[in-house]
């Protein structure tokens, strides 16, 4: 029989932790001190409420906890000590039924990861939807995991440890994230559409327009009809529009969704989270028979990531009315313009068509946006949701410093003049000023010494500066320093510098009574709430520049990496997601009456 929450909430103390005894390794201390502060609102609460005992104990319990673990296809599986939880965990991985081969690499691997970090590798291995991983999956996480630093993996460790807990806790509440597991497949379902050329290799890349990139949107197309959209179809730029209509024909709309284009050998959710997880709740509403008092349209984004032609955030310019007519002429690298590959998708190419889709504001309620964090905030604080705060303002520079190249062995040090290491300085200053305020992020992504030789001192360096920070104001602030700080060093060092402003854009904070309403969203929810600002741009800086916005991201696994296929989330996170975008629908119906 499962427990219900109510049980667990009103039972004595002992009671309540022989409930879930076995959730933490040989470690029941941390379920009693959880159980401490309970009442629990929600699952996701009393899960929240075990992180932060294990956080706060300290490294010496965080330790002995890891320790308590049994190693991977270890000798306590073969000696058949291990408990039933971990017995039940490491043979719906294959584990208990490797090869004598597979046996003893996991082995060696089991060896060098002890010897270098001082405790056992601990990996989650019934994995992020909560099937198990793969054989393969297993042995190339640890052999990646194994050169980490020590630090960063112990953290790693109790991270998948509050994962083992999350899904031992979920099967003895009889819980099953059946929303988060939908919407986690229909992203496997999606991904097996990728560009000619990467198949091949296993990677995923959907670039503007390919036979990949339309297949993908006839099947969205296909998916939201029969979720229970009233209508659904594909505009002329490749945007999929999906539309759930409201109580009255005349009602105002709430505009969601994100981008179904990828990077190269991108991840699998960057994007299309913003569009499965509104999907997931039309088709609730549908199943419930429920009309709310404003229609919902959701947008598959055509075209966000600017990879096969520089045309960043063309689909979400479309509807603001922000389509570049010079965007049409532009050829990709096999000399195809846009404008071809859109007649050859069947799309009309015509500006006057395109410039049709712009829509009217004044008929949407607002726009919001779920989509992966890409970022290692939220992973590190064990939170599932963040709220988002603002889009950070950016601004980005090409640039060259020219000083003397010279005889690296006959010219004395102090009488260089190194263009290398100016930009080297100044690639420091930046990092140490951006510090400073906390939520700035400074970048110098490239530095090169243009026909350089081990015996010349650098003569010239070009390089390239990206700021980013949460307002216009903190962005010029730290423009205004990093750029001060260049001309001082140049002054200094004898050397001159030229640079091109590449780029800049404006910060889009979050409308307060959006933010708001997430934050109720995430509240209800029994999550601890967290703001956070945007490192990335996303298609919500665009509509942003027509209507009132606000984001949720959802926690990203493997420290958040993203535009990386171990870009990864799992089905609980992604259930939680839905139930708050539920909660918002809930929200905006009470509050918009009819
Ligand atoms: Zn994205």
């Amino acid at each position: 029989m499962p427990i219900t929450l109510d049980q667990l909430n009103a039972a004595p103390l002992a009671e309540a932790a022989l409930m879930l005894d076995g959730l933490y390794e040989h470690s029941p201390w941390i379920v009693e001190a959880a159980l401490k502060q309970r009442p629990f609102a929600s699952l996701a609460a009393l899960k929240h409420a075990m992180v932060r005992v294990l956080n706060e104990a300290g490294v010496e319990p965080q330790l002995a906890l890891i320790r308590a673990h049994p190693e991977l296809a270890g000798k306590a599986m073969v000696s058949k000590t291990l408990t039933a939880e971990s017995t039940n965990e490491q043979s719906k991985a294959g584990l208990t039924n490797c090869t004598p081969e597979e046996f003893a690499h996991i082995q060696r691997l089991n060896a060098d990861y002890n010897a270098k970090h001082g405790f056992p590798f601990i990996l989650a291995v019934r994995g992020p939807r909560g099937t198990g991983l793969s054989k393969a999956e297993i042995i190339a996480t640890f052999e990646r995991r194994l050169h980490n630093p020590v630090d960063f993996e112990r953290a790693e460790c109790l991270r998948n440890i509050h994962r083992i807990a999350e899904i031992r806790l979920n099967d003895k509440f009889g819980f099953d994230p059946v929303l988060g597991n939908a919407v986690w497949d229909w992203h496997e379902d999606l991904a097996r559409h990728t560009d000619p050329g990467y198949a091949e290799l296993g990677q995923l890349t959907v670039t503007y327009l390919t036979d990949a990139h339309r297949t993908c949107a006839a099947q969205l197309q296909r998916q939201m009809l029969a979720l229970g959209f009233d209508e659904a179809h594909i505009d002329v730029v490749g945007n999929v529009v999906g539309r759930y209509h409201g109580n009255t024909p005349d009602a105002p709309a709430l505009l969601t969704g994100s981008h179904y284009d990828t990077v190269r050998n991108g991840g699998r959710y960057d994007g299309r989270l913003g569009i499965f997880v509104p999907m997931a709740c039309v088709q609730q509403l549908k199943q419930a028979g429920q009309r709310l008092p404003f229609a919902i349209e959701v947008v598959g984004f055509a075209e966000e990531e600017g990879q096969r032609y520089k045309a960043t955030f063309l689909g979400s310019g479309a509807l603001t009315g922000h389509f570049n007519p010079a965007w049409l002429d532009q050829q990709d690298a096999d000399g195809i313009t846009m404008r071809a590959a859109m007649q050859n998708a069947g799309l009309p190419a015509t500006l006057e068509a395109i410039t049709a889709l712009q829509r009217d504001p004044s008929k949407y309620l607002g726009f919001v946006e779920v989509h992966i964090e890409q970022g290692p905030v939220l992973n590190e604080l064990d939170l599932p949701l963040g709220v988002v705060t603002s889009i950070n303002a950016s601004v980005r520079y090409l640039g060259e410093v020219i000083g003397m190249a010279s005889h690296a062995g006959t010219t004395p040090m102090d009488r260089r003049r190194d263009a290398a290491c100016a930009v080297a300085e100044l690639a420091l200053y930046a990092e140490q000023r951006a510090a400073t305020d906390g939520d700035s992020v400074a970048t110098i992504g490239m530095l090169q010494v243009p026909n350089g030789s081990i015996n010349v001192v650098p003569g010239r360096c070009s390089f390239s500066l990206d700021l980013r920070a949460p307002s216009d104001a903190q962005r010029d602030a730290l423009e205004t320093d990093v750029l001060a700080q260049l001309q001082a060093i140049c002054a200094r060092r004898g050397v001159r510098h030229t640079r091109e402003e590449t780029m800049r854009a404006a910060a889009a904070p979050s409308a307060p009574a959006w933010q708001a309403r997430w934050e109720a969203a995430v509240n209800a929810l029994g999550v601890p709430l967290h703001r956070l600002p945007s490192g990335a741009g996303h298609d919500a800086m665009k509509l942003h520049e027509v209507m009132p916005q606000a984001m949720l991201f959802v926690r990203g696994l493997n420290s958040g990496i993203s535009h990386n296929p171990l870009e990864s989330t799992t089905s609980d996170d992604m259930d939680l997601c839905v139930r708050a975008f539920a909660h918002l629908l809930e929200q905006l119906a009470a509050e918009h009456p009819n």
